[in-house]
């Protein structure tokens, strides 16, 4: 496998010239391929009208969903566009049946925009909430799953990666081992589409364009595999995802369209579209590969700074990297380097509360390189973390 010809990645995204960008975690800076796209269909639907100028595009728009289906691994009607990877969750979860008994299992990874659905919903139906506890590395631990799998447990809502450290859980085992039990995997691939290849197994797969995809903002994906298709019951349906066919009969769509929304940010998708096909040129093999390089790397950095503790939990780890600075908030570690000219943003208990609590953190600093940041800015990264420490430290007599 070669690797990613970081000049012309970096060509692609001048911003990343000048500062030394560690946030693909929470909104990358996308390459200008993708910036062309939107702000180029803007500017046609001011010249024609907005229904012209989809028109024009429609073949690109309808070719995005075999670009999606390559890059999470399932068939082009089982892809749908929604506003974001939280509008696909919800429309998801919202569609699984679930009544009073009934159990969903989650991890200690789970991110706190599904966790306040998911309770909310429990409450109302009366279903429980119970996180499988994590192994000793930190991980969502599969024998532990198995141990708590019954005919009550109706779905495993499983985050990939989550929010908030460079942890990547094990999907397909996990699959495995719930589909034995009858029961749904919905998995979150927020922080992994774009950065690692999805593993097979998930009935349901949402994932976001502005993280590691490097696409715009309020763009989402949603994968719903056939077989899962017949279990749920889509109910936010408009003229979508069904069809008005006589006075008082409507029919929905029998595969994944069911769960988009008849109006959308065209150029937005467009540009979605762009980012999918810049990651699937790279290959997303290569893309892991160097992400994991420039995580290793910081996180070596980091481990040797006296008074920097590396947060990441679990054996297999991917690009994001958290730490904490002993004595410093994470904010104005985050600050601090901004003023540098170096991007990392603060991961709060709110987010991920039963990892957090259980650890005892209220905040992380959370960087997350992706393959177009140089070694060099990861080096400077590192030294400008090394000079708060020391800065912080008093003068030696
Ligand atoms: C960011 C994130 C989300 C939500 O993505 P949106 O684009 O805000 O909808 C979901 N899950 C995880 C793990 C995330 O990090």
């Amino acid at each position: 496998m070669s690797a990613i010809d970081l000049a012309a990645v970096r060509a692609d995204t001048p911003a990343c010239r000048d500062r030394v960008f560690l946030d693909s975690a929470g909104s990358s800076l996308p390459p200008r391929q993708v910036v062309d796209e939107v702000v180029g269909h803007l500017r046609r639907e001011a010249e024609v009208g907005g229904y012209r100028a989809a028109a024009e595009r429609q073949d690109d728009l309808d070719q995005g969903y075999a670009h999606v289906a390559d890059l999470l691994g399932c068939l082009p009607d089982e892809v749908a566009f929604t506003d974001s990877a939280s509008r696909s969750w919800l429309a998801a979860l919202d569609a699984i049946p679930l009544g009073p008994g009934d159990r969903v299992l989650t991890t200690e990874a789970e991110y706190g925009g599904n966790a306040i659905p998911l309770l909310t919903l429990a409450r109302r139906v009366g279903a429980t909430v119970e996180a499988v506890p994590s192994d000793a590395d930190g991980a969502l631990d599969v024998d532990a799953l198995r141990g708590m799998l019954d005919e009550r447990v109706k779905l495993l809502s499983l985050v990939h990666v989550p929010t908030n450290g460079g942890l990547v859980n094990p999907v397909t085992e996990a699959a495995a081992a719930v589909h034995e039990a009858g029961a749904l995997v919905l998995l979150d691939a927020c922080q992994s589409l774009g950065q690692l290849p999805i593993p097979a197994g998930a009935d349901i797969v949402t994932g976001t364009g502005r993280k590691w995809l490097r696409g715009p903002r309020g763009t989402g994906v949603l994968a719903v595999r056939r077989a899962a298709l017949d279990r749920l019951r889509p109910r936010l349906v408009d003229l979508r995802g069904g069809f008005w066919e006589s006075l008082d009969e409507v029919r929905l769509h029998d595969d994944a369209r069911v769960f988009e929304l008849w109006e959308f940010g065209v150029a937005e998708r467009l540009g979605l579209i762009a980012a999918v096909r810049y990651a699937l040129d790279l290959g997303l093999d290569r893309i892991a590969a160097a992400v994991g390089e420039r995580a290793d790397r910081l996180r070596a950095g980091l481990a040797a700074i006296s008074g920097v503790e590396v947060r990441d939990l679990g054996s297999r780890r991917c690009g994001l990297v958290s730490f904490t600075v002993e004595g410093t908030a994470a904010e104005r570690v985050r600050d601090a380097l901004l003023a540098r000219d170096i991007t990392v943003t603060v991961s709060r208990v709110s987010s991920t509360r039963y990892d957090m609590t259980r650890r005892g953190l209220a905040q992380v600093v959370r960087a997350s390189p992706h393959y177009f940041v140089s070694p060099e800015q990861i080096d400077q990264a590192v030294a400008a973390v090394a000079a708060l420490e020391r800065d912080r430290r008093p003068d030696p007599l």
